[in-house]
């Protein structure tokens, strides 16, 4: 990493561990990473802990961003031309930058959802979405997971990057209201007194404004690059959440981690059958147990 993070990350007391690197699971399942198999790799934004360390691919894979992102990093405001720059000359110094520009989404006329996107393969498999807010160019990305063949079974992952933090900025919604009663698996209630079921007046009773149809959580001002951005990009997450078509896995969301599968045992393409969109939508809800124990022990539920 560029100097400047590394400084940063000393004085914050921080230890970052990368057990293994992108490079290192793609090699596992036999993927030819130095023959040049990967075409291009994607950051959704450039905090230093979604760009990973594109210095392990060859020259011959792309670095792709999002608008603005060129204007923003010419060579002169990369390490160590620029003092304290977050990001490394040599990151893309010697390969491709793509970056996805605003005119690209104008020009593509298409939209999804609020979002404008860039079918990126033109056979509609996957889009980049501009989802501004949180950081300069911050890019989300949808994957077809079903073939468009208009039987009606469409579905798809929004990977959503750093658009939103916690799944209480998007759940509970009107889409997606706070269930009747909700029954969380043991694993996430280990050591707790979560009551189970949880009836959903007790998750609505924590809720800051006791609503079963509005998030948790909204962003907080200036822990985002444009607060009112990305309150507006959260709104759409929203949007697509409420569909049952549609995997929304933002890149923070540690609840997610004993729902889905990883690369390289896992089909992404059978998700929908597994239900694990269902499966994931409230488990956030563990990260609020001790308040959830004290209003349900309050109200002589327990
Ligand atoms: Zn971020």
């Amino acid at each position: 990493m560029a100097p400047y993070l590394v400084g940063r990350i000393e004085k914050n007391g921080w230890t970052i561990t990368v057990q293994k690197d992108v490079r290192d699971i793609l090699e596992s399942a036999s993927v030819d990473v130095a023959g040049g198999a990967i075409k291009g790799i994607v950051w959704s934004h450039y905090h230093f802990d979604h760009t990973g360390d594109p210095s392990r691919f060859p020259s011959s894979t792309k670095l792709i961003v999002g608008p603005g992102f060129k204007a923003r990093f010419p060579r002169e405001n990369t390490w160590p031309n620029k003092e304290n720059s977050p990001l490394r000359e040599d990151m893309w110094a010697r390969r491709e930058l793509v970056e996805v520009t605003s005119e690209a989404f104008e020009k593509s006329g298409i939209r999804v959802g609020r979002f404008r996107a860039v079918d990126w393969w033109g056979d509609g498999s996957f889009f980049f979405l501009d989802t501004p807010g949180h950081l300069l160019g911050h890019l989300c990305a949808l994957a077809r997971t079903t073939a468009a063949d208009g039987e009606g079974d469409d579905s798809f992952i929004f990977m959503g990057g750093d658009a939103a933090h916690h799944g209480g900025e998007f759940r509970p919604s009107e889409y997606l209201p706070l269930p009747k009663s909700l029954t969380l698996d043991g694993a996430l209630l280990k050591g707790k007194n979560f009551p189970s079921p949880c009836p959903g007046e007790v998750l609505q009773g924590i809720h800051p404004k006791q609503s079963a149809a509005e998030p948790f959580y909204s962003a907080k001002e200036g822990f985002n690059e444009d607060t009112e951005l990305a309150k507006w990009t959260i709104d759409g997450v929203v949007e697509f959440d409420g569909h049952d078509e549609m995997l929304v896995v933002i890149a923070h969301d540690h609840s997610l981690l004993d729902v889905l599968d990883f690369y390289p045992n896992a089909d992404a393409n059978g998700w929908r059958e597994k239900m694990l969109n269902r499966k994931g939508w409230w488990r956030f809800l563990a990260d609020f147990a001790s308040g959830i124990e004290q209003a349900a022990g309050g109200a002589g539920k327990l």
